[in-house]
């Protein structure tokens, strides 16, 4: 989007929500997302006419396998001006944007974020190629170059956490000891920097490792690493038996925390009452696909509207949509840097 136009939006957007949505306390609204993959494929271009419905998304691969394999084949594009424009239809101030699943690098992330620095911040993933194209049998060599590669990504490209592991990557071990064991070399560089882990829960779009959707092993890595804090992705995408042990863990361990993509009212609210409103980010998983959703909205007002369903109170609202996030990944600067250049957008 153009500077005017993106002024436009934002004028647009305060014009219609500052009444309903939470103050920064400066007079604007403002969200952070915590949960975006950038990056696309030439033949992803334009799919509005694929993906309409969450439901053409979950069988877009099975549905469309050639165009999939595209994905797998074509060089990647930067498609982070796509997002920011979305972010400025809908009063997103900050986004915290990782690698798309595929053939797709923790460099070119940077390269985005270097390209949006007051909009955009990083995280590091590893194993999303395979996620995307199948998983290695013998998952040893991923396990032993992650650490090296998280502690590269969050020094040298100074990302702010550890985004969406997909665990067959890491292990196969399906004992939730087991899988802890396997996970310590990667944790124990996550721990050092204080950084936060995204762990995805219940389904995802692309091939195998279904059983890791479940998490209840978390709860033997967050005993082990008490001062990460782990952030299962999807709080279980509104399915009960996953959000049960979503909740489950999070309930003995203070560290995990939720993010609200695919969930529904009644588990969101179910969740603050339990947890506290203090566990939970919002995030809308916009990506080369997701950000095709049109019906029956838009993807941005498909998870903003599960917070108005859910009847968060203010305080609720404010915690959810900007101030956990600030803390969670330490984005004190990056916050304010983004709010003030956002706010001016819409002076
Ligand atoms: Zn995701």
């Amino acid at each position: 989007m153009s500077g005017a136009g993106a002024l436009l939006a934002a004028i647009y957007f305060f014009s219609q929500h500052t009444d309903q949505m939470p103050l920064d306390g400066q007079g604007g609204t403002m969200i952070i997302d915590t949960h975006t993959h950038v990056w696309s494929f030439p033949s992803y271009r334009d799919l509005s006419q694929h993906i309409k419905t969450t439901e053409d998304l979950i069988a877009f691969r099975t549905r469309y396998p050639d165009l999939y394999k595209c994905s797998l084949i074509e060089p990647s594009i930067d498609n982070s001006d796509d997002l920011i424009g979305d972010m400025d239809k809908n009063g997103v101030a900050l986004t915290l944007v990782q690698a798309r699943p595929g053939y797709t690098t923790n460099d070119q992330v940077a390269q985005s974020v270097a390209r949006h620095p007051d909009r955009l911040a990083g995280l590091m993933r590893v194993g999303h190629d395979q996620e995307a194209a199948g998983y290695h049998d013998d998952p040893g060599p991923t396990r032993e170059w992650a650490p090296g590669e998280v502690e590269r990504c969050l020094t040298t490209l100074k990302m702010k956490g550890v985004g969406e592991i997909f665990i067959r990557s890491i292990t196969n071990e399906i004992h939730s000891e087991r899988i802890a064991k396997d996970l310590d070399g990667m944790m124990k560089v996550v721990a050092k920097h204080g950084a936060p882990i995204q762990f995805p829960t219940a389904w995802s779009q692309f091939p195998g490792g279904l059983f890791y959707g479940d998490p209840l092993w978390v709860d033997e890595v967050a005993m082990r690493h008490p001062t990460v804090p782990i952030i299962l992705t999807k709080m279980g995408r509104s399915i009960g038996r996953y959000f049960d042990s979503a909740m489950t863990v999070a309930m003995r361990n203070v560290n995990v925390y939720f993010d609200v993509v695919g969930t529904n009212p009644q588990h969101l609210r179910f969740a603050i009452d339990k947890l506290g409103a203090h566990r939970i980010m919002f995030g809308t998983d916009w990506s080369a696909t997701w950000r095709w959703i049109s019906v029956p909205t838009t993807l941005h007002k498909l998870r903003l509207k599960v917070l108005d369903d859910a009847n968060l109170t203010e305080e609720e609202r404010r915690l959810i949509l900007w101030d956990n996030a600030v803390k969670v990944f330490k984005l004190d600067q990056e916050a304010a840097r983004a709010r003030s250049v956002f706010s001016k957008a819409a002076e």
